[in-house]
């Protein structure tokens, strides 16, 4: 039997597990990613042309390290390669002001990104929705809300960040199999990992599971409970002219009720004829697997009269195309990276909850170094598995 050996093995090559290949590469050891289909795909959770990265992350300030070294990776894999996929255009969070509401599990979401923006330096504006008016006429807040402008924020280009940070992970020597499909891990006696796939079997030092939405696939049945697979549906809509142009307008989210969905983001246009917009959801799905891939009409029309009414200026209210999505939700909105209890080579990364994407560089970076034993700033120690009551 022909058996692959590597230092490190990388299981699932999207956002989470292209960074880590990256930097791993960057050590001269025998590096390895693994993935089931050719990433990057339309089938986890990265993809749709665009992911709001933000500094002042109201989820939590000790994510703030993470984000900020990511918006330095990305800098610097747009010089590497040439290619643009950070667009640092501003951002606005809205709030209605009618009733509180939380966000990824914070209550209080609005003013917790204010204080944190405050605590880390981060320069940013608070106006109210007449400020808005003359420099955003695309929304139309209440006038009871109130909005926080952060200039650093913007968008990462999502599929080029997983295609770009593969390419310079194969650059500087790691191999990546697709259409690879690990089936599952061992112990080897002595330390080590054997991975069992359809294509055959690897052997590597340790391993970095990074498989999003498959992640209870690879978790002892005890931890499966604390992830919740979530299906997401995007919808691009038709501007008139002259509206959420890339230059002039921000991206943003908007937290207009007391309930997780009463919610909506977007971005400018890309294309000058249309803009992509949705809401979340937190209704747990069987299986990434099993999920309702197609848009029913009813969604649509639900998100036309549920979410869009009343609220923007320079839409025509109809929907172009949708796409889905998958969210690994934990109850707290956190992330899990970390080793697993009874089998230390493997380091299991769900860095989801909605809100992921923007830290993944700095995240791939720092599981990096956790693996490598190299000694880092970045930390995944807030990260750790749930203490669970047998
Ligand atoms: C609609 C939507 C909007 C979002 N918006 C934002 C945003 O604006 N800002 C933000 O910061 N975050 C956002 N997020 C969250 C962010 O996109 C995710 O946190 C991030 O993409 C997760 O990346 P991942 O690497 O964990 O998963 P994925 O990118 O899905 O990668 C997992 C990979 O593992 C592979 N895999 C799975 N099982 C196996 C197996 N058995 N063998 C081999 N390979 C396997 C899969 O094929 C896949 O390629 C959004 C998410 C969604 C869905």
């Amino acid at each position: 039997m022909n058996i692959t050996t590597v230092d490190i093995a990388v299981i699932g090559l999207g956002a989470v597990g292209a960074a880590t290949l990256y930097q791993l590469s960057k050590h001269g050891k025998k590096i390895l990613g693994v993935d089931q289909f050719a990433p990057p795909h339309e089938l986890g959770s990265t993809h749709g042309e665009t992911r709001i990265s933000r500094l002042a992350v109201g989820e939590g300030f000790d994510f703030i390290p993470l984000v900020q070294r990511s918006h330095e990776i990305w800098q610097e894999i747009q010089q590497a390669t040439d290619e643009k996929l950070f667009y640092q255009i501003g951002g606005i969070l809205m709030d209605s002001g009618n009733q509180a509401w939380a966000k990824h599990g914070s209550e209080g979401f609005f003013e917790r990104t204010v204080n944190f923006a405050r605590r880390a330096d981060i320069p940013y504006e608070v106006f109210d929705n007449k400020e808005l008016k003359k420099r955003f006429r695309e929304f139309n807040l209440e006038d009871t809300g109130q909005v926080y402008f952060e200039p650093s924020a913007g968008y990462v280009v999502p599929e080029l960040a997983v295609a770009s940070q593969l390419s310079l992970a194969t650059k500087q020597g790691a191999a990546i199999k697709t259409h690879t499909k690990v089936l599952g891990l061992k112990p080897i006696s002595g330390g080590g990992v054997i991975i069992e796939t359809n294509q055959g079997v690897i052997e590597a030092g340790q391993v970095s599971i990074s498989v999003g939405a498959w992640v209870k696939d690879f978790v002892p049945a005890f931890y499966r409970s604390h992830f919740k697979i979530c299906r997401q549906v995007l919808h691009w809509l038709p501007i008139k002219p002259g509206y959420f142009k890339n230059t002039t307008c921000p991206v943003y989210m908007w937290g207009f009720g007391p309930n997780a969905e009463d919610f909506i983001y977007g971005f400018p246009s890309l294309d000058g004829v249309s803009v992509k917009m949705a809401s979340e959801s937190f209704i747990a799905s069987h299986h990434a697997d099993t999920i309702q891939r197609s848009v029913s009409e009813e969604e649509k029309e639900n998100f036309l009269s549920k979410k869009l009414t009343g609220k923007f200026n320079g839409i025509d209210p109809s929907i172009l195309r949708s796409k889905t999505c998958l969210y690994t939700v934990t109850p707290d909105s956190n992330f899990v990276v970390d080793r697993l209890p009874d089998f230390p080579e493997v380091l299991v990364s769900s860095a989801c909850s909605g809100h992921g994407f923007k830290h993944s560089a700095g995240l791939g970076e720092a599981i990096a170094n956790n693996l490598l034993g190299i000694d880092s700033m970045l930390s995944i120690k807030a990260f750790h598995w749930p203490s669970i009551d047998f």
